[in-house]
């Protein structure tokens, strides 16, 4: 398979095979251990006594985000010191090995910027603003402990195109962020006004509702003003971003200068346009929180538009056209089928649609072997790698990781002190 010979380490899962061996043949595959890949796995094993399942990954430790946070895809490029991708924020203080130097300047400014309102940016608005002392006691990795520590951000905004009928949060982790002790909550009164496209996109989803609710409360229920020491979070609606201004150096980002809008359309389908009026924020951080995009991954058809894998219902198509047949064999799951939608949980329907499909075309001998030798399997995978001299870190690699992990942290009374670093991670696996 071509997409994993760009990778240069590999996880490889141990054997996960049941004992009731009754279809041999059934080697899977799956690339990718985030959530998807295993619930994927475990429905596979369920379905199929005897499958052989194999679990590839670039990294040498498994379960995606879980482990290193969720984040946008957006590749822009960075122009100034101070702007970053969520994703690159939620990777640094998640220890991902990739991202352990990022060093973001926590201490020149006390005001952050957060474009976006979805979870994401919930998350790392969160991380900004909770009492360190009970973030020391979660898996953060150690640099981003101290940073946070040392942080003289006091004031985060949280920037939103639309409406708070439109918040992309869920009501969870907006609960969660308004929770936060000796937090000053701001919103302006005249952002929680409703259209009667609004009340009516309130009246179709539980989940707007809920938001709407939650942040209605939160306005009415805060002094005018953040006592003297306060941290703050600020709520802004209807602005998109138009520019980043610099300081007089013109290294440092100094604000964010951004177009007022208001809303068009279908209820459901209402859209941001600018008015024409520009206001400016001041900050020394920007984090950039508006969604993900998936990258296509070599050897597979794309769609770009969707940035998705063509499939139906995870069977994979050989290209994006209407008349395009299903690659036999080949499926796919989480993000990369149905977009970057959805909470952990929506990957367990999704990965259960996904196996669904599988044991369908196996009930009709899509994919059993008649006349063609029988594919090499894991054996195959073995050789393949051996061939492209590409280093892999087996299961027993890992275990030895998360065994480390798990016994620094409980020095510390955390679950687990994550190594960050690819070197150490490499000399942990292999020792
Ligand atoms: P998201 O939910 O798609 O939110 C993206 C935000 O960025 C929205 O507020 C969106 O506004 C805004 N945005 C998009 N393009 C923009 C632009 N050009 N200019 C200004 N604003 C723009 O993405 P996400 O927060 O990255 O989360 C991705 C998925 O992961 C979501 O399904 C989320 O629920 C999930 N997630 C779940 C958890 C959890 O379960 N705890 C944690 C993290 C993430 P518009 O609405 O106007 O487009």
């Amino acid at each position: 398979m071509a997409f994993f010979h760009a990778r240069k380490y590999l996880l490889l899962s141990r054997s996960l095979s049941s004992s009731l061996y009754s279809s041999r043949w059934l080697h899977v595959c799956v690339v990718g251990s985030g959530p998807a890949g295993l619930y994927t796995a475990e429905k596979m094993l369920k379905a199929h006594k005897g499958a052989e399942i194999d679990i590839i990954d670039r990294l040498p430790t498994p379960f995606g985000l879980v482990r290193s946070g969720v984040a946008p895809d957006h590749p822009e490029t960075k122009d100034l010191k101070g702007i970053y991708s969520a994703r690159e924020f939620v990777w640094w203080y998640n220890g991902h090995p990739d991202y352990n130097n990022l060093t973001p300047d926590l201490n020149s400014t006390d005001t952050a910027v957060v474009l976006g309102q979805g979870n994401v940016a919930l998350d790392v608005a969160r991380i900004l603003l909770r009492p360190t002392a009970e973030l020391a006691t979660t898996d953060i990795a150690d640099h981003a402990l101290v940073s946070l520590q040392e942080s003289s951000i006091r004031r985060v905004y949280l920037v939103g195109r639309r409406g708070p009928v439109q918040a992309a949060c869920t009501a969870k982790e907006l609960r969660e962020i308004l929770g936060i002790k000796d937090l000053y909550v701001h919103i302006q009164e005249a952002d929680l006004l409703k259209s009667s496209a609004d009340e009516k996109e309130m009246k179709n989803s539980r989940i707007q509702r809920r938001v709407y609710e939650l942040l209605s409360k939160a306005a009415t229920s805060q002094h005018a003003h953040p006592i003297s020491g306060q941290r703050e979070l600020h709520f802004v609606f209807f602005r998109r971003p138009d520019r980043f201004l610099h300081s007089d150096t013109g290294v440092n980002v100094s604000g964010v200068h951004f177009e007022k809008t208001h809303l068009q359309g279908d209820s459901g389908k209402q859209f941001a346009v600018g008015t024409g009026e520009f206001e400016d924020l001041d900050c020394g951080l920007v984090l950039k929180s508006i969604g993900y995009k998936s990258v296509p991954v070599d050897g597979l058809p794309f769609n770009h538009r969707k940035g998705v894998v063509p499939n139906v219902q995870g069977r994979v198509l050989g290209d994006t056209s209407e008349h395009a047949i299903i690659e036999k064999g080949l499926y796919v799951v989480g993000w990369l089928k149905r977009g970057p939608t959805g909470i952990i949980g929506t990957n367990l329907f999704c990965a259960e649609e996904t196996v669904a499909s599988i044991s369908e075309d196996l009930q009709q001998g899509v994919l059993t072997p008649s006349s063609e030798p029988l594919k090499p399997g894991r054996q195959g995978l073995l050789q393949v790698l051996d061939s492209k001299d590409v280093r892999y870190v087996p299961f027993r690699g890992w275990e030895k990781i998360d065994m480390k992990e798990k016994i620094d942290g409980s020095l510390r009374n955390k679950p687990r002190e994550k190594i960050t670093s690819w070197e150490e991670l490499l000399h942990v696996a292999d020792g």
